[in-house]
């Protein structure tokens, strides 16, 4: 099964997959934690995307490319999140799921109002090492500043700083939402307002995956 999280940055497309991978066993493949990796460990690919990800702009669509295929036939399944964010990405996806006759199973659309995006944002942290998410105002790792999961320093993005954030919202109504209507011809896009809890937001994607509305 392949499914296809899609939303604008904040909506908890992260959050949801690595729960959503944890209980079915599917491939959790985030482009934004690859990348962040890649920075990690200071690879060729690292630094070019680096600059890109701190001003909250897009990596280009040939690296992105790149980097992910070889990573969708996956036996388990994949649950992509944070790909595709360009009509280009969208068609060249088309056309690797269609070579190797692996259709896209579902898509699903997480909408989040933008105040409640900037909110949640602006109090956002992650791990800096197996990159689980935290918000610091209604769940902060118990001990300031380390990974309930794994010990690892709990850092604030540079890109979910403010003018980073500003960006990235820019971006996403430029180039990433123009992906959902390329969807929305091709094919039915779940429809999930993600505004609750992430339990309660959890419930409903479940749900919604497995009715299909
Ligand atoms: P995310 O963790 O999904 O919010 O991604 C963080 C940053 O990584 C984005 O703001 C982009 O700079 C970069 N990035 C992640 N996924 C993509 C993608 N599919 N295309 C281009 N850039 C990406």
């Amino acid at each position: 099964m392949r499914i296809v999280l899609m939303g604008p940055p904040g909506a908890g497309k992260g959050t949801q997959a690595r729960r959503l991978a944890e209980s079915t066993g599917m491939k959790h493949l985030s482009t934004g934690d690859m990348l962040r990796s890649e920075v990690t460990t200071g690879s060729e690919l690292g630094l070019l995307a680096k600059g890109f990800m701190d001003k909250g702009d897009l990596v280009p669509d040939s690296t992105i490319i790149a980097m992910i295929q070889g990573q969708l036939a996956n036996p388990a399944g994949v649950l992509l999140d944070g790909f595709p964010r360009t009509v280009i990405q969208a068609e060249s996806l088309d056309e690797s799921l269609e070579v190797a006759g692996l259709p896209i199973d579902k898509i699903v659309h997480m909408s989040v109002d933008t105040e409640e995006l900037v909110r949640r944002l602006s109090s956002r942290a992650v791990c800096k090492s197996c990159q689980t998410p935290y918000n610091l105002v209604s769940d902060a790792p118990s001990i300031e500043g380390v990974c309930d999961k794994c010990g690892s320093d709990v850092i604030v993005r540079d890109d979910d700083k403010p003018e980073a954030v500003m960006n990235r919202m820019k971006v996403y109504e430029e180039l990433t939402a123009p992906v959902l209507n390329y969807y929305k011809t091709r094919a039915d896009v779940i429809e999930i307002i993600a505004t609750g809890t992430p339990d309660s937001v959890f419930e409903e994607l479940t749900q919604a995956i497995e009715t299909g509305n």
